[in-house]
């Protein structure tokens, strides 16, 4: 599955948000028995209110959400880049995830030591962005002379690496992440993504914020705003400790609890939805009286792509998909109306699934 990794300097709230999502999510776990646990890895269900509403007109037994992988990256210090603290195997741990979730600290507290001794998030994101660009830096200086090389020797796909790492190279030397070049076509998209650089990933900045700023946020969240929003990047307020509160608590009790607060929803709902976003997924369903189910599939993907994430087999032998626009499922209460209505589509292999379809698929075994 698509996996979002948490990173940040010590002491800013890293595993504290990490065990609140991990929390609900084994609470949640009785739905997935098939799941394996990994100590540092936790796969939590994105909450989608169109599960309840799809249920409700097909009367599901029982809903499904989809899952979000996120990976608690510890030993970040500055230097790790040049293999400080857990510094090599800090690194080697983001380039195995799809995107960052990079947590800074908000909130004062003198009981809790600041690694540089101020709180000053923007500095902070800068230090660890700083290690990210060095870590990247130094191996592009290795690579793409040698790939140029290569290119010129003849190697078609070491020349297009080239090119393209060769402009991430670039912006690297101005002190720019490797997520601002723009690939010429689809070759040198690949190219790229293939490379795994560290600040080639999307990122989304959670600003750690105390229990009281937790609805408006504070004057150091939004300097991280404003940060975010001139690199591309996206940022949430949340309160780590509120959120751990919270996935102790009974699920009935929460709605009071979040009202009392000034909060519609719980900051983690936020962070899962903007990982979900950051990595470009969508959301299609199958629908029918055992269960109502969200399943996951990166934007741009074709109807046996979509059917080979519920099944391999379902994408080998795929003939069709029965689609229903999750707009049109609500409007004609279900299949049968939808049928009626006109807006029961049979979609072929070269169907680009719509973010909402409710699908079912007609395959050969
Ligand atoms: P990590 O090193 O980034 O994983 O940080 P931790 O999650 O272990 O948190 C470090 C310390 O800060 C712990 O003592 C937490 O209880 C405390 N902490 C975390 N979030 C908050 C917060 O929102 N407010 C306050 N006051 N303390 C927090």
């Amino acid at each position: 599955g698509f996996r979002c990794g948490i990173v940040g300097l010590p002491n800013v709230g890293k595993s504290t948000l990490f065990n609140a999502l991990t929390e609900t999510a084994s609470a949640a776990a009785a739905n997935y028995p098939f799941c394996t646990i990994e100590p540092n890895v936790g796969n939590v269900p994105v909450p989608d209110p169109r599960l309840g509403v799809l249920s409700g007109i097909a009367k599901s037994a029982k809903i499904i959400e989809t899952q979000l992988g996120f990976v608690d990256i510890a030993g970040l210090v500055r230097g790790a880049s040049k293999g400080e603290g857990l510094g090599n195997q800090f690194l080697g741990n983001i380039r195995e995830v799809d995107a960052i979730v990079h947590v800074l600290r908000c909130f004062e507290d003198d009981d809790v030591t600041h690694v540089e001794g101020r709180i000053d998030p923007v500095s902070d994101a800068d230090t660890v962005d700083t290690e990210l660009m060095l870590s990247d830096l130094e191996s592009l200086e290795k690579r793409v002379p040698a790939l140029a090389k290569k290119g010129m020797q003849g190697d078609k796909e070491a020349k297009v690496a080239a090119a393209v790492l060769g402009r991430a190279l670039d912006l690297l030397r101005e002190g720019k992440p490797a997520r601002l070049v723009v690939p010429g076509d689809e070759e040198e998209a690949k190219a790229l993504h293939a490379a795994q650089l560290l600040t080639g990933k999307p990122v989304l900045y959670v600003c750690n914020v105390a229990e009281g700023d937790a609805a408006e946020g504070n004057a150091l969240s939004a300097a991280v705003a404003k940060k975010a929003a001139a690199e591309g990047a996206r940022s949430v307020v949340i309160s780590a400790a509120i959120e751990s509160e919270i996935a102790m608590m009974d699920p009935a009790d929460r709605p009071d609890f979040l009202s009392e607060l000034g909060l519609t929803e719980t900051g983690l709902a936020r962070v899962v939805r903007a990982g979900y976003d950051l990595l470009g997924l969508l959301t299609f369903f199958t629908v029918g009286p055992k269960e109502t189910r969200a399943w996951t599939v990166p934007a741009g993907s074709r109807a046996p792509q979509a059917a080979g994430a519920i099944h391999s087999d379902f994408e080998k032998g795929f003939i069709r998909a029965e689609t229903i626009a999750y707009d049109d499922y609500v409007a004609f209460k279900g299949e049968a109306g939808a049928r009626d209505a006109g807006k029961f589509r049979s979609e072929g292999k070269d169907y680009v699934v719509v973010d909402g379809d409710v699908l079912n698929f007609r395959f050969n075994v």
